[in-house]
Parts: C-alpha cells; sequence; structure tokens
C-alpha cells in the first residue's frame, strides 16, 4: 500500500528530526509516531554493551503523553554522510513483538523496492511470540509413548 499524505509528512518530520539529533557514535536512528493528537518521536540509543531501538522510545513518548491511538510509525536511518541521504528501514524482529503487542492495527512504513509502503504490524509478524502456546495434547503424548516404545525396541533387538 502506497503512503497517504499524513505518512509521508511522517517520514520529512521524523527525517528532519533525526538529522537535527543525530550524533556519532550514540543516535544513528530515529522513530516518528503518528497518532489522532500528534507526532512523536525516539531515537536509538546505542552503548557499548547494548542498544535500544528508537521504536520504543517513540512509543513510550507517544503513551506518556497519554496519546493512546497509534497509528502510523516509521524508523529512518542516517551514517551522517552528507553525501549519503537518510533512508526508511524495517523494524527488528523485537521492535515487531512490540509493535503487534502495543498496535497491531498500526500501520509500519517500510521500504518496498524502491519505494515505500505501509504495511500492518501484524502482515508484519503474522506469527507473533505468545506466553500462552497451546498446550500438549493427550493425543500428543501417546504419539510421544509410541515413538519411546518403538526406538526402544529397535535398541534391544537384535540386528542379525
Ligand atoms: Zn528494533
Amino acid at each position: 500500500m502506497s503512503l497517504n499524505t499524513p505518512q509521508n509528512m511522517l517520514v520529512a518530520a521524523t527525517t528532519d528530526w533525526l538529522v537535527r539529533h543525530w550524533v556519532k557514535d550514540r543516535h544513528h536512528v530515529a522513530a516518528g509516531v503518528l497518532t489522532s493528537r500528534g507526532t512523536h518521536f525516539g531515537l536509538h540509543l546505542d552503548t557499548s554493551g547494548c542498544d535500544f531501538c528508537a521504536e520504543p522510545v517513540a512509543i513510550a513518548n507517544a503513551l506518556q503523553s497519554d496519546d493512546l491511538t497509534l497509528r502510523d510509525i516509521v524508523a529512518v536511518f542516517w551514517d551522517g554522510d552528507p553525501s549519503n541521504p537518510p533512508c526508511v528501514i524495517p523494524p527488528c524482529g523485537d521492535c515487531r513483538q512490540l509493535l503487534v503487542e502495543y498496535a497491531p492495527d498500526i500501520h509500519v512504513i517500510i521500504p518496498e523496492g524502491d519505494d515505500l509502503a505501509a504495511v500492518s504490524a501484524s502482515d508484519l509478524l503474522p506469527y507473533p511470540y505468545a506466553q500462552t502456546p497451546r498446550k500438549v495434547s493427550v493425543h500428543d503424548i501417546k504419539v510421544r509413548d509410541d515413538i519411546a516404545g518403538e526406538m526402544y525396541r529397535l535398541r534391544n533387538s537384535d540386528p542379525h
């Protein structure tokens, strides 16, 4: 799905925000979240021990402003070289899980070929991690007993 006007404006505003806040070895990615009431930004935090993505920072900024309707999100990377323009990047796996849990209907702006597209968080991660996975049924256990019994029989049988 191609971008609508607010989404294009979000990409432009996030890119501008990153260029103004970019710091070598500290902030190379910015995320922008468009909500029902406005735009919130977040910076990627780079340390020598671990990194924190820009998307959760931007979402936290929106949520702490009691702005709960998250409509669109984008992350922009820039290496700081004026000859290389900033570029939209897709969310990492952890951020995809975060987006599915906090805003499954949010539109995530991602690169698609030479263009940009907006897809739902659920489309980016159709099978998210769940804390309540399907329990193993009695049937599954019986199958495992059958397999274990067959393995025991084979192990103890005379090969000749
Ligand atoms: Zn991430």
